[in-house]
């Protein structure tokens, strides 16, 4: 298949790098990534400047801009090249449950959804991994099954890999997302002239975690995929908010 692959990390991103190779004993890669590590940078698209694209000596081509920058150039005529699907990551950390609303990773595996093939996001579960190939012969498996046997409706799976080696995985699970506590609180600064500053405090540990979502299929030690919906609607509330517009005017 000629699969486009990008992340979030950035395209010399040893995760990125080792996918790349795992998928490139089967298949014609393209690998079209951001210039530097754009995690957190959900589905954003650069429309207040042009965006650069640097091709490196092994083809990589790197852009200054956000994944999902990347993938909507490759797939609206920057290459001449009809891709069947799009992979995304390996990801440095996880992407479990409101993770996938800030995830560049997945957000990339996203502007693919209108391809041929159901989309994947690919990401190993530690903050330092050391079992990156584990992940990519997770995600080597999951894109040959895709080939041989398409999902009937495309979708985005998001898949979570635990930080093993490839024999110590207890098999695949497929979940629903899960959802995380508040996130820990921002963490005031300065900078060295004095100034205030602000860093992002930590995501919230695993709230809704229990049977069933992706946060607990990792500890399980299971590979988490999860079929993700582009839809935001939330049609149980349809009823009820129709019901309260009533009286809007
Ligand atoms: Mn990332």
């Amino acid at each position: 298949m000629r699969i486009l692959l990008s992340n979030d990390d950035g395209c010399i991103a040893p995760g990125l790098v080792c996918l790349r190779d795992q998928l490139r004993r089967h298949h014609e890669v393209t690998v079209v990534a951001p210039d530097r590590n754009r995690s957190g940078a959900s589905n954003s698209l650069t429309l207040s400047k042009p965006v650069r694209v640097q091709e490196h000596a092994d083809g990589t081509m790197c852009v200054d801009g956000t994944p999902t920058d990347c993938v909507h150039l490759a797939l609206t005529g920057m290459l001449d090249t009809p891709f069947d699907m799009v992979v995304s990551g390996i990801n440095c950390g996880s992407n479990l449950g409101d993770d996938t609303l800030y995830s560049g990773t997945v957000a990339a595996a996203m502007e693919g959804r209108f391809l041929g093939y159901s989309a994947v996001a690919v990401s190993c579960c530690s903050p330092a991994p050391e079992h990156y190939e584990t992940s990519a012969r997770v995600a080597e498996r999951i894109v040959e099954r895709l080939r041989t046997h398409p999902l009937a409706e495309n979708v985005i799976l998001n898949v979570n890999v635990p930080d093993v080696p490839f024999e110590a995985l207890a098999g695949y699970e497929v979940t629903r997302l899960g959802n995380r506590h508040r996130a820990e609180p921002v963490i005031p600064t300065t900078d060295p002239r004095g100034r205030p500053i602000w860093w992002i405090g930590a995501a919230g540990s695993g709230g809704d975690a229990g049977p069933g979502t992706d946060f607990h299929a990792i500890t399980q030690n299971r590979v988490s995929i999860t079929p993700l919906l582009v839809d935001l609607t939330r049609y149980a509330a349809m009823e009820s908010v129709s019901v309260w517009a009533r009286n809007l005017t």
